[in-house]
């Protein structure tokens, strides 16, 4: 590309991780273009991880599965864009619906990659790299518009956003407040959640889990999640002799990263909190099942520990099941709180005794 890009659009419409994983690639384009007019589609439900980010210009929506569903709704939003001139269109998210909108938006240069099944309606293709982490493989569409950018380098000094605000921060302490919690305290965030069954470890092992840091640790715990886990964080609680306070489905997303932040540690499935908690810059212990490290995904952090299974069936499948193809589901089963625990305590400071 010979001219460097005055407005550039980044189509991510997948779940909140993604989006979360994506954020590195934002800044590298605001680096490399500082006064581009910049701009991310998400769906609703991710759109507040990125509208306080100060390095976008503008965050729009793509309401896919609801307002903007179906023929009309795409054509509705790609007028919008077409609207917006883009002259340069950036696709992480491998969707034939998002290549179909940018193309209908008559964005000039459309970069994606070649394993996408819209490939079809993109200018520039480049190779997604399935050995390498997401972020890394994100950075990658850079290429055709600075291929002098010295990605390796560049992929190991970024780091993922999410940006809370001040407002968000208040709310995060007048609620910890409420909950009896205050500034001594040794906080530990759990996020039992997932969209996939076969991401979620069991939840007689994160009450066990919980139990053991509560009366063996004197920590607090806050079960975190959003509404659509709340499912699973009750089944947690159900099987937990001590009560953790369960703010599951009660933060909107800059919220959770503004709890997360107060937390001495995350405890997690492979999940979008866990990108979230990479992102405020506490330590994670993530407890990996069907999805293994392989696939791309793991916390960007060197203060992480995953526990995990090796077994020859995983990984079952990119992202997960709703059950065990198997009916076993060894994968989680065979992981045990002590070991859960045991990977906590390496980034647990020492508490006096009370
Ligand atoms: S097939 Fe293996 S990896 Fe997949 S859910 Fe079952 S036990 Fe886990």
């Amino acid at each position: 590309m010979g001219t460097e890009p005055k407005r550039i659009l980044v189509i991510q419409t997948a779940f909140l991780g993604d989006v979360v994983l994506t954020t590195p690639l934002f800044q590298v384009l605001r680096d490399r273009f500082p006064t581009a007019y910049l701009a991310a589609l998400v769906i609703p439900g991710t759109r507040e991880v990125l509208s306080g980010l100060p390095i976008l210009n503008d965050v729009f929506v793509y309401d896919k599965k609801g307002r903007d569903r179906g023929l009309k709704g795409l054509r509705s939003v790609a007028r919008s864009l077409k609207a917006k001139r883009f002259d340069v269109c950036l696709l992480p998210h491998r969707s034939l619906r998002s290549a179909l909108v940018a193309f209908m938006a008559g964005i000039p240069q459309r970069i994606g990659f070649v394993q996408s099944p819209g490939s079809f309606f993109y200018t520039r293709r480049v190779w997604r790299d399935g050995s390498r982490h997401e972020v890394r493989r994100n950075l990658e569409l850079l290429k055709p518009l600075a291929p002098d950018l010295p990605l390796e380098a560049t992929a190991s000094t970024v780091r993922l956003w999410v940006a809370s605000t001040d407002e968000d921060r208040d709310w995060a302490n007048h609620c910890l407040a409420e909950h009896g919690l205050g500034t001594n305290d040794r906080m530990i965030a759990i996020a039992p959640g997932s969209v996939w069954a076969t991401k979620r470890w069991i939840p007689e092992g994160f009450a066990a889990v919980i139990d053991g840091l509560m009366s063996r640790y004197n920590r607090k715990i806050l079960l975190v999640g959003s509404r659509d886990d709340v499912p699973a964080v009750d089944k947690v609680t159900t099987h937990c002799r001590q009560k953790p306070v369960n703010l599951a489905g009660k933060t909107t997303l800059r919220q959770l990263a503004a709890v997360l932040k107060r937390c001495e540690l995350l405890i997690t499935n492979d999940n979008g909190a866990m990108h979230v908690g990479v992102a405020q810059d506490i330590p994670i212990v993530a407890v990996f099942g069907s999805t293994t490290l392989g696939l791309g995904y793991g916390p960007l952090t060197e203060r992480a520990v995953v526990v995990e299974r090796d077994l020859r069936c995983r990984p079952c499948g990119k992202h997960g099941h709703a059950a065990c193809p198997l009916d076993h589901f060894n994968c989680m089963k065979q992981i045990t709180a002590e070991e859960v625990i045991t990977a906590a305590t390496k980034y647990m400071e020492a508490v006096p005794p009370s």
